[in-house]
């Protein structure tokens, strides 16, 4: 199999739902950086969106594969959530005050930042 990239069309910079991924995790770290080291997984995980463990001072986070990548993005910004508002309690699903504000900036955030493309149009500078 070969790859010539001549259906790719630059100026329409189209990503596909990878690049997406890879792109909105590597935004998440360097905008919002957490206070402990987080890894990203994604796997199958058998009724569950995804989740959030915190174990020798790093973050696990797991997404489901196989799920849609909308509800993948929604899970990893509200897991993001709890990594950044996580101060070490045993409860993992603490949906506090705190998570549901980070969660609600983060989308926001997320919505606005638009995969970097926002960065060549001026009418989005605000
Ligand atoms: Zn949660």
């Amino acid at each position: 199999m070969s790859y010539l990239g001549h259906s790719y069309d630059h100026t329409k910079m189209k990503l596909t739902t990878l690049q997406k991924w890879l792109r909105t995790i590597n935004w998440l770290r360097r905008e919002f950086p957490p206070r402990y080291p987080v890894t990203i997984c994604s796997q199958s995980l058998k009724g569950l969106s995804g989740d959030c463990i915190f174990k020798n001072h790093r973050f696990l986070i797991r997404i489901n594969s196989k799920k849609a990548f909308s509800e993948r993005i929604d899970t990893i910004l509200h897991e993001y959530a709890h990594a950044l508002t996580w101060f070490g309690a045993d409860c993992v699903e603490d949906h506090s005050d705190e998570w549901g504000l980070c969660y609600a900036k983060l989308y926001r955030a997320w919505d606005e930042w638009d995969y970097g493309r926002a960065k060549d149009d001026p009418q989005t500078n605000t």
